[in-house]
């Protein structure tokens, strides 16, 4: 049986590419050796997961990677006894794994789980170290290279979903946000294929895009709308048909909305 969770362990064999913005890196190093646990904060697709992957790399870490959804419970993450074939085993799950293994745990928009992972959370992001396995009568005590670092999107959190202050105070919080226009075009050609023109073009879109954000968008695109459309365009897909499909439509439903962001698509290409 497998377990209700999307989890992945990789320890990453070549160094993912990433494009420091200022300072994440060396922040990130420094909580790692002093074993405190980070909170990544920004909005949807500007380069936190990439950002976990490379400092796992460089702290030649495996990275276990869950994505957090609204049904992810305690039990999920630490793990459960299972019967298999009349016998009933012990399956540890992705934090329990994580911790033995001595890796970076990340757990991707945590306020989307359970608030009984909470539980499972706290006693392994303060001084404690530990996970506590109540259901094995087992206390996993995380060795020195472990380290637990998540992600919240502040930007789209109903109130129901902020980050508790019990929580919150046990992270050292990092603020991301969409990198400078040139540092992110440069991202888009490298990430996409397209030239550095047309990657600029893209860039100014998506600021376009993002001056829309509270106006009737909840977000504007993403750097990983851009490489999406980017990747098309060096595809031979043209300019605008890429950006409607990638940009466009993946931002919103509304015709009305459509239509201006079609218009944006037409000024730029
Ligand atoms: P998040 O975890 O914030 O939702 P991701 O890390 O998945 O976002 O970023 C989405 C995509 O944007 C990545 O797959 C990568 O192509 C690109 N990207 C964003 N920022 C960077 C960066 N600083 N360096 C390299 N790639 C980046």
């Amino acid at each position: 049986m497998k377990l209700a969770v999307d989890a992945t362990a990789l320890r990453l064999e070549r160094e993912p590419y990433y494009h420091p913005v200022h300072g994440e890196v060396e922040l990130f190093e420094a909580a790692w050796r002093n074993r405190v646990p980070v909170l990544l904060k920004g909005p949807t697709g500007c380069g936190k997961t990439r950002f976990v992957e490379y400092m796992a790399w460089r702290l030649g870490r495996p990275l276990v990677t869950v994505s957090c959804h609204d049904d992810l419970t305690a039990a999920d993450l630490a793990g459960r006894y299972l019967v298999t074939a009349g016998e009933t085993v012990w399956v540890d799950g992705p934090m329990t794994r994580a911790v033995r293994l001595g890796a970076i745990l990340y757990l991707d928009e945590i306020v989307e789980a359970r608030k009984d992972t909470t539980v499972v959370i706290h006693p392994l992001a303060d001084d404690r170290r530990a996970l506590f396995l109540e259901k094995r009568g087992e206390v996993v005590h995380a060795p020195p290279e472990f380290m637990l670092a998540i992600s919240y999107n502040p930007g789209y959190q109903s109130v129901l979903k902020e980050l508790k202050q019990s929580t919150r105070q046990r992270f050292v919080a990092m603020e991301f946000d969409y990198p400078a226009a040139e540092a992110e075009a440069a991202i888009v050609a490298r990430e996409s294929g397209v030239d550095g023109a047309t990657a600029q073009a893209l860039v100014r879109l998506a600021h376009m895009t993002r001056n829309l954000k509270g106006n009737g968008l909840d977000e504007g695109a993403s750097t990983r709308l851009l490489v999406h459309a980017g990747k098309l365009i060096a595809q031979g897909v043209a300019p605008r048909t890429a950006c409607e499909a990638a940009v466009a439509l993946a931002l919103s439903d509304e015709r009305e909305m459509l239509a201006a962001l079609h218009e944006l698509v037409s000024t730029v290409f």
